[in-house]
């Protein structure tokens, strides 16, 4: 039978009418979630997903205020800048989109962002937070990722999860939510051998190496829960995520599709946690 399929554009759009709603009952006592977003560098990919984060802003009623800068934009600039959005009370999230030009020390940048308006959780007190196992900002995309899994009911505990990836934004914080929610967590990457012995013993595997068509069908335990956060444009310019969608939907239980499926998720998370972040301002 196949996969089902796991639509993040339709759950996506549940998060963010719930956004809006509390984003109205915030406006109602004065206070509208301000958002600061940092594009440096004039990278096309980055452009259109600072436009589409811009565009759910004003959907939800967020306020959200874009600092373009030239690639040649100095270490020094950037953190002038942040500082300033740090201590603007009309921002409460941060957003400094990745990558940044070469010659920028991007964990520098991205340490000077407070941790109280690091809605992305790439500071590592948050990343420490989530670790310790008493998450503040959880980083996006694992976030997303989590809330397609609880919303399709897909049993966690117990059962064997593979991450393919290691990054700090997307592998190692989805393992540790996933390791939170009890399942028995491998993490596998570049220099991981035989990556096939180990994916089909996943009934969750999750694909995050940014290589189209890694995960084939005979990689896939029958039945399993397969994840593509991969984004990948081929030489048609088309967008293809790690796993070989026709192929393996065959073979899985569940599966998300690309585009529709983590990326819209993404965004979701992000407007939750500006929202969160401006909830948590007030209540202080
Ligand atoms: P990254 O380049 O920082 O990390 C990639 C990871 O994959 C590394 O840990 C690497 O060891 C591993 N890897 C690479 N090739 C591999 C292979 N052949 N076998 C096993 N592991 C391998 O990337 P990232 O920032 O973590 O992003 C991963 C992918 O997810 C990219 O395609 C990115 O565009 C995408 N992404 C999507 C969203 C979304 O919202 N859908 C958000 C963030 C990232």
């Amino acid at each position: 039978m196949a996969a089902q399929i796991l639509d993040g554009k339709s759950l996506a759009a549940l998060v963010r009418a719930g956004v809006k709603a509390r984003v109205e009952r915030l406006s109602q006592r004065g206070i509208r979630p301000g958002l600061g977003v940092i594009l440096a560098g004039d990278d096309p990919a980055s452009r259109v997903y600072v436009r589409n984060k811009q565009r759910a802003c004003e959907e939800t009623g967020v306020h959200s205020k874009l600092f373009g800068f030239d690639a040649s934009v100095s270490e020094t600039q950037l953190l002038q800048r942040l500082e300033a959005l740090n201590s603007d009370p009309a921002i409460h999230g941060i957003l400094v989109q990745l990558p940044l030009p070469r010659h920028i020390d991007a964990a520098r940048v991205l340490e000077a962002v407070s941790p109280a308006k690091d809605i992305d959780g790439f500071h590592a007190a948050n990343l420490g937070a989530l670790l310790a196992g008493a998450p503040r900002f959880v980083p996006c995309t694992p976030a997303g990722v989590m809330r397609l899994l609880e919303h399709a009911g897909v049993p966690l505990a117990g059962r064997r999860a593979v991450v393919i990836g290691r990054s700090n934004i997307v592998g190692k914080p989805l393992a540790l939510l996933l390791l939170q929610k009890d399942a028995t967590v491998t993490i596998c990457h570049s220099k991981s051998v035989n990556l096939g012995s180990i994916t089909r013993e996943a009934e969750i595997l999750v694909a995050a190496a940014g290589r189209a068509k890694l995960v084939t069908a005979d990689m896939v335990k029958p039945g399993a829960c397969v994840i593509d956060v991969g984004v990948n444009r081929g030489a048609d310019g088309k967008l293809a995520g790690d796993v070989d969608f026709d192929a393996v939907k065959a073979v899985a239980g569940w599966i998300t599709p690309v585009p529709g499926g983590v990326g819209p998720m993404t965004i979701a998370m992000l407007l939750e946690n500006c929202l969160h972040a401006a909830e948590n301002e007030s209540a202080t």
